[in-house]
């Protein structure tokens, strides 16, 4: 093979690209090799072989060299189903991270995005790239929503897209449902999101409040608790109104027919989900059980699959970790989680790991 030539050594002009690009910073992930990876709050164990033997089998029936669905119709109206939803409101990408992108872009540019600080970063980028006006207000101490800075702050921007977090990320806090129908109820007239990525671990479910108003709109994914992050499935449950409107910002034919032909065998057989889901819980307890006499390190209390672990020194903790195979996400550089890391729930033998790393600590 010839070696490629390089590109040449001058000062780039990059004006074609809008400076809101060139500032934004690149989503802050690198991959690590180790045993035990809990830094993306990952299901630890993989779709279910016989499942994924089933899907594969599908895969090899359907005709690659046509076009899927224009819209994923057919895979909405089964998750349409299985939510108890009216498919004219189901609105499907690869991932619910490019939902937010295109939430950002029906609502945030050229207006406002809203959420709390610390929050999902995906929100914050996304505007930032986007040039929408990004107005942050920080959670209360507890993490719980500040409702009545977030409520000022509706009524002092321009509307655009509201992000609530249930549970949220990345604390794993939960909120009072009367909260967060006081903030909701708030926000007429703006694109209220509730990301709903974490629900199965928490028992909570937005459904009733969504369905209340034309505005709001839940956002789920198939990434957690399903297990199959691999295949890139997000879902936003809305009224048909605000689906339309999305949906016009939808590439087409944006879901794959392999993608299609798995995300159909989980939804006809989606028992194993709550199963595991149930073991998330258990874990969770136990970690904070077992590690509730720490001398140094605090396991926060959460509702979902990871976890804070708050510590003296993040950077001397994140290397034990590391050292003993574990990797974990730092996030003691946003507010109000100074000398934090983000862990999530493991297998038992994962977790047992760490509690030992956790206790070996000095
Ligand atoms: C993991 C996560 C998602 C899911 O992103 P996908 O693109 O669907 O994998 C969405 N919101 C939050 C807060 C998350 O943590």
């Amino acid at each position: 093979m010839t070696p490629q030539t390089p590109f040449p050594a001058r000062v780039p002009d990059l004006s074609g690209v809008r400076g809101a690009v060139r500032e934004v910073p690149a989503y802050p992930f690198t991959p690590i090799d180790v045993p035990h990876k809990l830094d993306q709050n990952e299901n630890p164990y993989d779709f279910p072989a016989d499942l994924k033997r089933l899907a594969t089998e599908r895969m090899l029936a359907r005709p690659w060299n046509r076009y899927p669905d224009l819209h994923a119709e057919t895979l909405a109206a089964r998750i349409a189903a299985f939510e108890d939803w009216d498919p004219a409101g189901v609105v499907l990408t690869p991932g619910s991270n490019l939902l937010i992108k295109l939430l950002t872009e029906l609502g945030g540019i050229g207006q406002t995005v809203l959420t709390v600080s610390p929050t999902f970063s995906v929100y914050t980028l996304e505007a930032q790239m986007l040039g929408a006006n990004l107005v942050q207000v920080p959670l209360n101490p507890d993490f719980s929503l500040p409702v009545e800075g977030l409520k000022a702050a509706l009524r002092d921007n321009p509307p655009g897209v509201l992000y609530v977090t249930q549970p949220h990320a990345p604390t794993g806090f939960v909120d009072a449902q009367a909260a967060v129908r006081e903030l909701v109820e708030a926000a007429d007239g703006w694109v209220v999101v509730l990301d709903e990525a974490y629900y199965q671990y928490s028992g909570t479910d937005s459904r009733p409040l969504v369905r209340e108003g034309a505005n709001r709109l839940s956002l789920r994914t198939f990434s957690k608790a399903w297990g199959l992050a691999g295949i890139r499935l997000g879902y936003a449950l809305t009224s048909p109104t605000l689906a339309e409107h999305l949906r016009k910002l939808v590439p087409a034919f944006n879901i794959g027919v392999l993608a299609e032909a798995a995300l159909e065998v989980a939804l006809e057989n989606p028992g194993y989900v709550q199963e595991r889901a149930q073991e998330v819980r258990r874990e969770r307890g136990r970690i904070q059980a077992a590690l509730q006499d720490h001398p140094l390190w605090q396991v926060l209390p959460s509702q979902a699959n990871f976890y804070l672990l708050r510590t003296p020194d993040a950077e001397a903790a994140y290397r034990h970790l590391l050292d003993h195979g574990i990797v974990v996400r730092r996030q003691d550089r946003l507010p109000g989680l100074t000398g934090c890391l983000r862990v999530a729930v493991g297998t038992p033998a994962e977790n047992d790991a760490l509690i030992a790393a956790a206790r070996a600590f000095r």
